[in-house]
């Protein structure tokens, strides 16, 4: 039998509407894309921080930002949202170790930064940022300018949008509940229906590893960690602040356009699922703030939220095809860098799904 689809992308956050998104570019494939939720963006995609960070550890994420700023700063003709960035620069603090292997990467990313030590400051600091930087512990300061905020909702949609107007397909309220392999194609059962395609694409975020192993595959092994955000009241937000990080202490804030968001850096090991606020941290946020930021006025939290990151123990991104299984790709465990890499991860996945259909015809 046909299969109805080339491929069914199953997730529709920035893995799979990224993907999707590459994929339609790449050549004319029938694509379908699953969402369980009523809507996209409802987890992690929807919910996170909106930091676009270039400083990362690994190389091939770093690769992937920088691809992805180069969108968000050119925006490609297909976007219908063209103005989501806001070029803002970032302030990370943390140990001189940590911060100059950070600018190692940076240098050969060809990314622009300056490294400070405690008696040197980056010219775009105003006088209140650098009471603030005074005040707290730190080693070193990495100024990164081209960092920024990310209008995520619209990213997401553009990714969507672009993929849609090329002829793909979104059902939303559509639960992959089993995969299963056929003879020429793989069957994907959802509330909403079956459907089948020659390629799945595995982009179902801290549920992928599940899916996975329901689908007859060995476990990968993601590990998940509950991180929560705050938002606070704060008069006159300065939107062109950088958003500041302490990479020793684990804690960022950034301006919003409702006031100041905040993240205190929790970790904490959480099954797949939708994590529920946990109100200690709270309590831990304004400990360390007053630990390491004592010249920032406690903040009036009005709001907090948690979500997800996914990981896949000793490796950055799962995006590859699974070995022994034909026609089945994982895009996942992007971890806390996943919106901001989104471009360049949505195109490496889409030329391996391209390289697929290229083995089948040869
Ligand atoms: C608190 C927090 C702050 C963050 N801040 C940043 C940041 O500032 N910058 C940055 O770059 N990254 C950040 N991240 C990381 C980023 O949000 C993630 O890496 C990224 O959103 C992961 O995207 P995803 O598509 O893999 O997963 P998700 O967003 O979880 O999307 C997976 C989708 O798959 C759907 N799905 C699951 N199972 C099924 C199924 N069986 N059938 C159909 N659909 C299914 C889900 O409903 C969901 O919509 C942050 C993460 C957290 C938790």
């Amino acid at each position: 039998m046909d299969p109805v689809f080339d491929a069914i992308v199953i997730g529709a956050g920035f893995a799979g509407a990224a993907t999707a998104y590459h994929l339609s570019r790449l050549g004319e494939f029938r694509i379908l894309i699953l969402e369980r939720e009523a809507q996209p963006g409802r987890h992690a995609s929807g919910k996170n921080a909106a930091l676009l960070r270039q400083a990362v550890s690994d190389a091939e994420v770093g690769a992937m930002v920088q691809e992805t700023l180069r969108a968000l700063e050119a925006p490609p003709e297909d976007w219908e949202q063209k103005n989501l960035f806001r070029r803002t620069g970032s302030v990370l603090l943390g140990e001189n170790r940590v911060l100059s292997g950070f600018a190692g990467l940076l240098r050969k990313l060809g990314a622009a930064f300056e490294l400070h030590d405690r008696n040197s400051f980056p010219e775009k600091l105003d006088a209140g940022f650098r009471a603030e930087l005074r005040a707290a512990g730190y080693e070193a300061l990495l100024f990164t300018s081209r960092d920024g905020v990310v209008d995520v909702a619209a990213l997401l949609a553009n990714y969507l949008d672009a993929a849609r107007a090329r002829g793909a397909t979104l059902v939303c309220g559509a639960e992959a509940r089993g995969v299963t392999r056929e003879a020429e194609a793989w069957r994907v059962a959802t509330g909403a229906g079956e459907f089948r395609a020659r390629l799945v694409i595995n982009a179902a975020g801290p549920w992928a590893g599940g899916l996975g192993v329901a689908a007859g595959l060995p476990d990968r092994g993601f590990a998940h960690f509950r991180r929560h955000l705050f938002l606070a009241a704060a008069a006159a937000p300065r939107l062109d602040r950088p958003y500041l990080w302490d990479t020793a202490h684990e804690c960022y804030f950034r301006p919003d356009p409702q006031g100041l968001l905040l993240c205190a850096g929790d970790e904490e090991p959480h099954p797949a699922g939708e994590p529920a606020v946990d109100p200690r941290v709270e309590a831990r946020l304004f400990e360390k703030l007053r630990a390491h930021f004592p010249a920032l006025a406690p903040p009036e939290i009005r709001r907090a939220w948690a979500c997800l990151r996914s990981f896949l123990p000793g490796s950055p991104f799962l995006i590859e095809a699974e070995a022994g299984a034909p026609g089945f790709l994982w895009v996942a465990g992007l971890g806390g860098h996943g919106m901001g890499s989104s471009f360049g991860a949505g195109r490496r996945a889409a030329e391996r799904a391209v390289a697929f259909f290229d083995r089948q015809k040869s």
